[in-house]
């Protein structure tokens, strides 16, 4: 399941900044749209194929490249896949053109990103994958970067990161210049919807 938006990314959000999201600071991209309807998903709002912001790939690229104080980029959805063209060419660019590392979550198990030959470009191109569909009844907020216990991490071949994920649950609280306020990460119940 996709949908063509030419060299143009459609994205949720995008945090020019942000610590939680893998080791170090990160520019961290939200992909909208999702077709694989994890039960419990938290970001259902993210699902809906419909253009939200379209970013030409060029100037995303060259945001993460001018973009100041990032040890590397990470990417999340919706299902960053399912724009599968645009992101190995992301991908590709960021690793010839800098040495940002690449943290990619994607909610297809391992036999399905074989299936679907993303396997060794993930091998090739990316420090670190989240894989897995997020399942509500192994609901896990004591692991850093995942949500459910089904889900892995690996260090592709090509990894040049070392840092392991810890037992921790970690929330981040950004509050802007004009004083709005978001909640990233994995909040306990208490905070479960206001995020
Ligand atoms: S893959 Fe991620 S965004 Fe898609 S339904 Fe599952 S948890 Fe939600």
């Amino acid at each position: 399941m996709a949908k063509d938006y030419g060299e143009y990314f459609n994205i949720a959000h995008i945090e020019p900044l942000s610590h939680i999201y893998g080791p170090g600071e990160r520019f961290v991209v939200w992909f909208q749209g999702c077709a694989l309807a994890c039960e419990g998903c938290w970001n259902r709002d993210m699902w809906s194929f419909k253009s939200k912001q379209l970013v030409h790939r060029k100037r995303l690229l060259e945001n993460i490249l001018h973009s100041p104080n990032i040890k590397g980029v990470t990417f999340l959805g919706g299902e960053p896949l399912h724009q599968s063209d645009n992101i190995w060419w992301l991908i590709r660019q960021i690793r010839e053109r800098s040495h940002l590392t690449i943290f990619l979550f994607t909610g297809y198990e391992e036999y399905e990103l074989r299936q679907k030959n993303h396997i060794s470009n993930i091998h090739q191109l990316c420090d670190i994958a989240a894989i897995g569909r997020y399942r509500d009844d192994r609901r896990n907020i004591n692991q850093q970067w995942i949500g459910s216990d089904n889900q892995i991490i690996i260090y592709p071949d090509n990894s040049r990161e070392s840092i392991k994920p810890q037992r921790i649950n970690q929330v981040e609280i950004i509050i802007d210049s004009d004083e709005s306020v978001r909640i990233l990460g994995f909040p306990d119940e208490a905070l479960k919807g206001k995020y």
